[in-house]
């Protein structure tokens, strides 16, 4: 599009979504399958597919309700909505993609600090042990989603559901994760 100024621009959210992502919100038919496995759907605001929807409408107050919502954050990136969607409706990204832009627009939920403040104490202990390759950004989604369910005390409704079928990779490190904890634990003392 390069010298082309009269190419018309989307600025909606779902526009913005699709540009930096490339996962139009439009391709979703609402049949719902991505909600019923999502392991958080339950407690989040508005469930996966209602997000799409939601983008759907274009309407600023439902995209002001997006960037504000507790989903965005409670979405642990574990592709069991991708994995489901006959319409192949590449949700994670596109969940990446708002939790950033609700960041930069000040929109972010108060249920967004514990993960924020955690995914930051994590990366300095990182810096600190220098450890970043070694680790990876797997176990960092690991840490940051078994922090996440403890705060927000969301395990007991996904035991119930069955929904924990992605925890037995998780427990695999469950002794890094302690490790981790730890310096987390020790690095809010020392702010204190
Ligand atoms: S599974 Fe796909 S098509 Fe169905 S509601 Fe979810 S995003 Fe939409
Ligand atoms: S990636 Fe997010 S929205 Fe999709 S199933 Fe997992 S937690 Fe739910």
């Amino acid at each position: 599009m390069s010298g082309n100024h009269n190419h018309i621009v989307d600025n909606s959210l779902a526009g913005k979504v699709k540009e930096q992502t490339g996962v139009s919100a439009a391709r979703c038919y609402q049949c719902g399958k991505c909600s019923a496995g999502c392991p958080v759907s339950e407690d989040m605001d508005y469930p996966p597919s209602l997000i799409m929807r939601m983008l759907q409408t274009g309407d600023s107050a439902d995209e002001e309700l997006i960037l504000r919502s507790k989903s965005i954050w409670f979405c642990l990136t574990c592709e069991m909505c991708i994995a489901r969607c006959p319409m192949e409706v590449d949700i994670p990204p596109m969940m990446d993609y708002l939790r950033s832009e609700s960041i930069k627009q000040n929109k972010s939920n108060p249920a967004s600090k514990n993960i924020i403040s955690f995914h930051k104490a994590f990366l300095d202990s990182i810096r600190e042990t220098g450890r970043l390759y070694e680790l990876g950004l797997t176990l960092d989604f690991k840490v940051r989603s078994m922090k996440l369910m403890q705060d927000m005390s969301i395990v007991p409704t996904m035991l119930a559901k069955n929904k924990l079928n992605f925890l037995p990779e998780m427990i695999k490190n469950r002794r890094n994760i302690k490790q981790i904890f730890q310096k987390t634990i020790d690095k809010k003392e020392e702010t204190k």
